[in-house]
């Protein structure tokens, strides 16, 4: 029960929208596509939906070549950023869908439509017209509605990305614990990488069609495979190791990665400061060097000492030194 990609590529004319990826993903496993924009996420995903032809290479199920199986044949539940749901069906009629299409009997139907409602946070909400729902509740019944047939894959393209800040990072949260539930092994696409790191048991990182890396979140989040890996995950400053008592040859930092207090071993001067919602961000000269720091208040022109948070930091251990 794996799903392999071998060597895939896609071109739309001179575009080569994913170039000779390859990635496996092992029964029972989450996988998060993560990549910004128009690095060629949703169309890898579409090719193992299916939906896209490839130019070169094979989507493989348990070794079998899936490149003649149209996307109803193929067992896999599909969930998009805008739900897609049937507009003019109720939310049980919603759910129905798949298992109507697989002549499943009306009264196992409706015990399943019931557990997948209350797996979703939806129970009760049967008969409710999909039109009523809030944008949440809509992804819910749209996951709920990818499940029911108990698909062997999931796919998921930016599930969440329609949705304001807040209820995302809900929903992240009850879309990682719904899917261990359930059991389920999937591909979540996403540009976001709180949400990878919250949904899946192992990140690719995409871009310009290609992954650079694949690994444990911790690991990726801890060690990106280059410098361009370490910027989309937030670095935006290398120093040398030794600056933040670390042995390695480069190390990123992220705005969190310095901290002000008094038992710190680095000493600056503040530069700048901004409030922010629940802390205050510092602009800190050392070294005659400027770098991001986080509050406590202090004054603009205060001396401070700061220590280093781990989690704030990438190293980056086959970079050349110098450079940026
Ligand atoms: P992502 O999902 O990571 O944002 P996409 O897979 O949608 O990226 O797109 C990857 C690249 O392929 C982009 O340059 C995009 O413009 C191009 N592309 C995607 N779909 C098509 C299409 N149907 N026709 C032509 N170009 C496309
Ligand atoms: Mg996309």
């Amino acid at each position: 029960m794996s799903l392999r990609i071998e060597h895939i590529t896609v071109r739309y004319g001179q575009t080569t929208a994913v170039d000779d990826v390859s990635l496996d993903i092992a029964d029972g496993e989450v996988v998060a596509l993560l990549g910004p924009s128009g690095c060629g996420k949703s169309t890898l995903l579409r090719t193992v939906a299916g939906l896209e032809k490839a130019d070169d290479g094979e989507v493989r199920w348990d070794g079998d070549d899936l490149t003649g199986t149209p996307v109803h044949e193929r067992g896999f539940g599909l969930v998009f950023q805008d739900g897609q749901l049937f507009p003019h069906r109720d939310v049980a009629g919603n759910v129905a869908f798949g298992l109507r299409m697989a002549k499943v009997d009306k009264e196992v139907r409706l015990k399943r439509i019931d557990e997948l409602l209350e797996l979703v946070g939806l129970d009760g909400y049967q008969h409710r017209k999909v039109t009523q729902l809030s944008g949440g509740e809509q992804q819910r019944v749209a996951l709920a509605r990818a499940l029911a047939p108990q698909p062997r894959l999931l796919l998921l393209d930016e599930p969440l990305s329609a949705l304001d800040r807040a209820l995302r990072e809900q929903l992240a949260v009850d879309l990682a614990r719904l899917l261990r539930e359930a059991g389920a092994t999937a591909l979540v696409v996403t540009h976001d990488h709180d949400e990878a790191f919250t949904l899946a048991d192992r990140v690719a990182i995409m871009r310009k069609g290609k992954i650079r890396q694949v690994g444990p979140p911790a690991e990726v989040w801890r060690e990106p495979a280059d410098v361009e890996t370490a910027k989309f995950l937030g670095c935006n400053k290398f120093v040398p190791g030794s600056f933040v008592g670390l042995a390695n040859d480069r190390v990123g930092l992220r705005a969190s990665a310095l901290r002000v207090d008094p038992a710190g071993t680095l000493e600056g001067v503040v530069l700048e400061r901004v409030h922010r919602r629940d802390h205050v961000r510092l602009l800190v000269e050392i070294d005659g060097d400027e770098y991001e720091a986080v509050g406590p208040v202090t004054e603009i022109g205060d001396r401070v000492r700061l220590v280093v948070e781990q989690d704030g930091l990438a190293v980056l251990r086959d970079e050349p030194h110098g450079g940026q």
